[in-house]
């Protein structure tokens, strides 16, 4: 029998929403039928219309709400929801917490996982947390502008305040534009690929309040370079760094593969756990600096070591969490795939005055087999991978290796599920997972557990 959906595009229906997905939709039923709605959470009862219509669930828009959940709070700016900058911004940050937990907790039943997890560690002020914008820049109804795309599409919002970044950050975003806009620098035209300018890219160090600005462009030229840069130095007297990025081709990726140097030095710093650290434009840092402590210091925890272990970092990035882990360690031995990262991890051990780690380019499930085969014996293994967690190839060395304990810091809590239902038939158990929010008003759930090897 063909499957026929309960409701049909355009349809207005009335519903109780029930659940929230774990990118934040709301849930919506019809006859069992899953519709997902932006901007409507469990209890609230709201006229629907349904706007798409697939095999096993749909898409629907609210028309009309006619009651408020009470986790429900106000953002400042319904443009906040439309850009997909702050999806979860319409629940109360306390909600947002459990909501984190509860992801967490969904995906260990799923999976059949008996591991506790603990309240979610978040912000006093769960705003202007930022350190780091890319931000496009399009031309708008014959205007240069900056601002964010519209959720699914490539239709940019024009924006000022991006309400989740460090202010410092949105005030230098509109003093560059301001800038191409006077010296009538192009803006990139996606659909036919020219123009000059696709990005701004800034971070700026929370405690040092150092700024490096990228410009991300189609061509290697810059129109005006020169005094674009000369007015960028006086009108942000924070910035010391200001480099180029090159993307020819018309592509989704936002950053180039190498920077150039346009002015002063390649790297911004910035303060972890009282360490300094020199951060480049190509290597990944930590968004939150003020969650990124907390995050280090339960990771830290979870190793639970006592100044005599061997221990390696796997996805060390620009070392902060070895350097975090070298004072409590016998030895620490990092590696990451970045190039320019693991440049940066090396200077950084140096001024550190650290010399009990040692970095090592290339992909981890490379790097920890030949360790493995030269005879590197770690008591305590740490992961931090990106979203598509561990390869598996990895966590069959980790079984041979053997280290007495792991700490997985994620952000996917599927793939972390995954890999730890592997390590779990490598003898490894975890007894609980403390989610820290490093991404408040959006939906991402990150996370640090600790997991021990049984005799
Ligand atoms: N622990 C660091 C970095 C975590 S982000 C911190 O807290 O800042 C994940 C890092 O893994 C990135 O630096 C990325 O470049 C690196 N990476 C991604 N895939 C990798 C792989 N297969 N092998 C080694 N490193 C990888």
């Amino acid at each position: 029998m063909k499957f026929k959906a309960p409701v049909t595009k355009n349809e207005t229906v009335t519903a109780t929403i029930v659940d929230l997905t774990y990118e934040g939709l709301g849930v919506a039923k019809v006859a069992d039928y899953p519709l997902f709605v932006a901007n409507a959470l469990p209890s609230e009862k709201v006229k629907l219309q349904v706007t798409k219509v697939g095999k096993n669930f749909g898409y629907a828009r609210v028309l009309q709400r006619f009651n408020d959940s009470p986790d429900r709070v106000k953002l400042p700016d319904k443009v906040y929801m439309q850009a997909g900058i702050a999806p979860l911004g319409h629940l109360s940050y306390s909600a947002q917490l459990k909501f984190k937990q509860q992801q967490l907790r969904n995906v260990y039943q799923k999976n059949h996982l008996d591991i506790d997890v603990l309240p979610t560690i978040g912000m006093d002020d769960p705003r202007g947390y930022r350190n780091k914008a890319q931000i496009p820049v399009r031309q708008v109804k014959g205007q240069l502008e900056t601002g964010f795309y519209r959720r699914h599409s490539h239709q940019l919002l024009p924006l000022e305040d991006f309400y989740i970044q460090d202010p410092a950050i949105d005030h230098a975003v509109v003093v560059v534009r301001d800038l191409l806009r006077q010296y009538n620098i192009p803006a990139y035209d996606e659909n036919r690929n020219r123009g000059v300018i696709r990005h701004i890219m800034v971070r700026r160090g929370h405690f040092s309040h150092e700024m490096m600005i990228v410009l991300i462009t189609r061509t290697k030229e810059i129109p005006q370079a020169q005094k674009l840069i000369l007015n960028i130095l006086s009108q942000l007297p924070e910035v010391v760094s200001i480099m180029q990025s090159v993307v020819p081709k018309a592509t989704n990726v936002i950053l180039g593969k190498t920077v150039k140097k346009l002015y002063g030095k390649s790297y911004i710093h910035d303060q972890i756990l009282g360490h300094t650290f020199d951060i480049s434009a190509l290597s990944f840092y930590q968004v939150n600096p003020v969650q990124t402590e907390k995050l280090y210091q339960t990771a830290i925890d979870a190793a639970q070591l006592t100044g005599e272990e061997t221990v390696i970092d796997a996805y060390s990035g620009i070392g902060t969490i070895s350097l975090s882990l070298a004072p409590h360690a016998k030895y620490v031995y990092g590696m990451e795939v970045t190039e320019a990262a693991v440049a940066d991890a090396k200077r950084n051990a140096k001024h550190n005055g650290i010399h009990n780690v040692k970095f090592e380019q290339g992909l981890a499930e490379d790097i920890l087999p030949k360790w493995q085969a030269a005879g590197i014996k770690a008591d305590a293994l740490v992961v931090d991978p990106p979203r598509k967690g561990l390869a598996s190839s990895f966590i069959d060395t980790v079984g041979k290796m053997q280290p007495k304990r792991i700490v997985y810091v994620s952000c996917n809590p599927a793939t972390l599920a995954r890999d730890l239902t592997r390590l779990q038939e490598f003898g490894y158990k975890a007894s609980q997972t403390q989610p820290v929010d490093m991404f408040p008003l959006t939906q991402h759930v990150e996370s640090v557990t600790g997991l021990e090897r049984e005799k």
